[in-house]
């Protein structure tokens, strides 16, 4: 049997520099346990099964071409991709990666549902056709006796019927120009569904840098950032490809995204295009940091007295690493008291499509969470990633994205006014 401790990494199929890679980052794995009590599936089952160290040990199996059992392959798919293990981990183990190419070596053809997601979040103009549809759906009435019925959990569709939202039927314009002080221009990327579903927080994010004095476009060419194709072992190639060509063909002097799950991706794109990758990821910027960075000192919020917990997404933790400046930023409105929510280091179980895949591993993380968030007793919680927000709020209505909250506190004559630039 296999045994990640007695392999030779001094042996014939140790990397070099000059022979290639031999699972160079899972060779780093010590066996040390201290990424155990990270993992919210240990949480869950308390079993070493479910522990990063055991997928560790899996995932160097399948990327030496070693064949896995159905149940390590149970127990590697549970996992929720959150890499708290990484930040805990002492090897500075990259598991997201590691993770992301044994998934490639061994994912199945998906499910007709999944390869419908897959469609829908690669082919804009066909997802926006239905959105009227949805939007019909949801005022129709047809909703609680459909859920009554039990088809939607014969079709598998139950749990993604419970997220929906009503979507905002009109695009965002393309440009949307500041009325002060004139600083720059930049680029907003809004991903595959936060323009329908998360319009709020794409509103407020204009708002605010409108009123820092920057002009912003929303290059419609903008698609989906990969994330979900390629944590679930499918190729975003043609979408990072398209992304990097869309936003490095624009005089911007910078890209900007506001859901940290896909600020996590679009921080890690790579193509065989090296100088493309790199300009892309030069400009890039996550909003709370470019706020925070281009903050004029005239510029200021009007007081609350309302009481706010932070949510640390996963992907802002453990990947972008920039919690921080959630807080600075909410230091600017005089009088808000702000915290963070006691169990920020444990997953919420949105995990991208991890709350459709294993619903009830989801569901339990995610009412973990909310007895935190009740708990808590404060007036709102804010969450910077949409994923999590989402799924939260099926449970608790006090979450918003902190720009939304920023922008409520914006002097009255700030707004955002869409023109051609
Ligand atoms: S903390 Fe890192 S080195 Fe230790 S067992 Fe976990 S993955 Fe391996
Ligand atoms: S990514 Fe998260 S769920 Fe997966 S092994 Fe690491 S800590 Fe556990």
């Amino acid at each position: 049997m296999f045994d990640f401790m007695e392999m030779d990494f001094n042996g014939p199929n140790q990397q070099t520099e000059t022979s290639g890679p031999y699972i160079p980052d899972a060779a780093e794995c010590l066996r040390c346990g201290m990424c155990v009590s990270s993992c919210p599936t240990f949480r869950l089952f308390e079993t070493d099964e479910e522990t990063p160290r055991k997928r560790i040990r899996s995932i160097a199996k399948l990327l030496q071409n070693d064949a896995i059992t159905e149940d390590e392959r149970m127990h590697l798919d549970n996992c929720l991709q959150c890499r708290a293990c990484e930040s805990a981990c002492p090897s500075r183990m990259a598991y997201g990666q590691l993770f992301d190419r044994a998934q490639a070596l061994v994912a199945k053809r998906p499910h007709w549902l999944a390869r419908l997601g897959f469609y829908l979040i690669e082919h804009k103009r066909r997802r926006n056709r239905l959105l009227p549809l949805l939007r019909l759906y949801l005022k129709s009435g047809l909703q609680k006796p459909l859920r009554q019925s039990g088809l939607l959990k014969k079709l598998g569709l139950a749990e993604a019927e419970a997220l929906l939202g009503s979507p905002a039927l009109q695009p965002l314009a393309e440009t949307h120009a500041s009325h002060f002080d004139r600083r720059g221009k930049v680029a907003l990327f809004t991903g595959c569904i936060a323009e329908a579903f998360d319009r709020e927080t794409l509103s407020a994010t204009i708002e605010l840098l409108n009123a820092l004095g920057y002009d912003v476009v929303v290059p419609p060419g903008q698609v989906c950032c990969g994330a979900i194709h390629q944590h679930n072992g499918q190729s975003a190639k043609a979408l990072i490809n398209t992304n990097m060509t869309v936003f490095n063909a624009l005089d911007v002097d910078a890209v900007i995204y506001t859901a940290t799950g896909c600020g996590a991706m679009l921080n890690e794109y790579s193509n065989d295009d090296t100088e493309a990758s790199e300009s892309f990821r030069q400009r890039l910027y996550d909003i709370n940091d470019f706020l925070l960075a281009h903050w004029p000192d005239q510029l200021e919020l009007a007081p609350s007295d309302s009481r706010v917990a932070v949510h640390e997404p996963c992907s802002q933790r453990n990947v972008l690493k920039n919690q921080a400046a959630v807080y600075r930023l909410l230091e600017k409105v005089p009088g808000l008291s702000v915290t963070p929510l006691p169990d920020n280091p444990i997953c919420c179980g949105a995990g991208g499509s991890y709350m459709l895949t294993h619903p009830d591993n989801a569901t339990r993380l995610r009412e973990s969470k909310c007895r935190a968030i009740r708990e808590s007793r404060v007036d709102r919680i804010v969450s910077s990633n949409f994923g999590c927000a989402i799924f939260i709020s099926t449970d608790s209505d006090k979450i918003v994205h902190p720009l939304v909250l920023l922008a409520g506190q914006l002097p009255s004559d700030t707004g955002d006014t869409a023109v051609d630039l």
